[in-house]
Order: structure tokens, then sequence, then C-alpha cells
């Protein structure tokens, strides 16, 4: 099973993702964490990440489209199903990821669309803000953030409308009850029953 977890900044892919691994043995590929992970290393990706990321913006397309192909290639061999968590952000990256799971023989079974509105969404960011510790995690960077979410993300949900692969969940609410909620609508689209309960 091949998920993408869409949804805004602060609309709980981070959390949904957690359960969702364990749930049904996923393996998680979140294009942040990669990210996150070579600054942390200081690599050469890693500079040009945190001077994009600290200003709220998306890496190149062509970059991050490398990225995932690599992920695949080397950490995804054999595993039963990927979630991508922060992937794809723009049109070109949709197009992308359809031409490498096919590559692989693969395809998406699903798109988990977490609906959080705006506002809630600013609010959360900015809670979440206090403890995080994230450089992306400030007023202005949060304000762009959701912003280029608004302008280069969203015409992603249309278009996975589109394709029939959209699920939208509402993602106001109790976390545990959300994550009943995909798990209910990926058995009726999938058949897949999650192995453990959250
Ligand atoms: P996230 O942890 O998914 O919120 O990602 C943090 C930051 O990493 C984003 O604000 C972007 O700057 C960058 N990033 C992560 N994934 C992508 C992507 N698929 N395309 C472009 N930039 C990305």
């Amino acid at each position: 099973m091949n998920l993408v977890l869409f949804g805004g900044p602060g609309s709980g892919k981070g959390t949904q993702s957690a359960r969702l691994i364990d749930n049904y043995g996923l393996f998680h590929i979140s294009t942040g964490d990669v990210l996150r992970d070579h600054i942390a290393r200081g690599t050469e990706l890693g500079k040009i990440a945190d001077e994009i990321i600290s200003k709220g913006q998306l890496l190149p397309d062509d970059l991050m489209i490398q990225i995932l192909d690599e992920e695949l290639e080397h950490n995804a061999k054999g595993v039963t199903g990927v979630i991508f968590d922060g992937f794809p952000r723009t049109i070109p990256q949709a197009h992308a990821l359809e031409k490498l799971l096919e590559k692989h023989g693969e395809k998406l079974d699903a798109v988990i669309g977490l609906e959080v509105p705006e506002e809630e969404l600013e609010a959360r960011l900015l809670n979440r803000a206090k403890e995080s510790g994230r450089a992306d995690d400030t007023i202005d960077v949060i304000k762009k953030r959701l912003d280029v979410y608004h302008n280069q993300t969203e015409p992603l949900r249309k278009h996975y409308i589109g394709t029939g692969l959209y699920e939208p969940i509402n993602g106001k609410g109790v976390v545990d009850e959300i994550t009943d909620e995909i798990a209910s609508r990926l058995e009726k689209r999938t058949g897949v029953k999650r192995r453990t309960r959250r």
C-alpha cells in the first residue's frame, strides 16, 4: 500500500504518519526529515536546504525529485509499502512521483488529505513554535509557509481529486478519532485492515 499524506504545515501529517507506520508496517519517507538530517550533518545539500527552509520556501523540484528517487532506490527496496509525508508539494513533483513509482512497478493507492482551516494551522504552528526549536517555526516563516502551501501545494488537492485518489479527512479534532477515520477509509478503499488498533 503506497500512500501520500497530504495537508498544510501543522495539519498533523507527522502525528498521523507515525500511527500509519505502526498500523500498516509502512516505510516512512518524510522529505522534511531527510533535509533536516542533511542540515544536522552539514552536507552540501544541508547548506542549501538550511537557507531555503529558514525562509519558509520550497526547494527546487528537480532537487527534491532526485532526493526522493534516491530514497526509493536505496532505502525502500522490498518494503510492503511507503507513506510519503511532505512529498509531493507541487504538481511537477506529483507527476514525478507517478513516474518513479511506475519505475518500481508500483502505484499510489490513496492520498489522505488532512483538512484543517488555515487559521487553525497558524494557531497550531505558533503553539508548536514554543517547544519545537525548529528554525522555521517563527511567526514570519510560519506565515510564509502557509502562503507557499496555499499557492503551490494546495492545487494538488484538485489534481488528486481528479485522479480519484483523494480521500478528504477532517483534520480538526481528536487525534485518535482522525486515525480511526483514516483506517476506515483505507479499509474501504483498499480492503487492507490495520494490524494494530492505533
Ligand atoms: P516539512 O517537515 O515537511 O514541513 O518540511 C520542512 C521544509 O522542508 C519545507 O518548508 C520546505 O522548505 C522543505 N521541503 C520538504 N519537503 C519538500 C518538498 N517536497 N519540496 C520542496 N521543499 C520541501
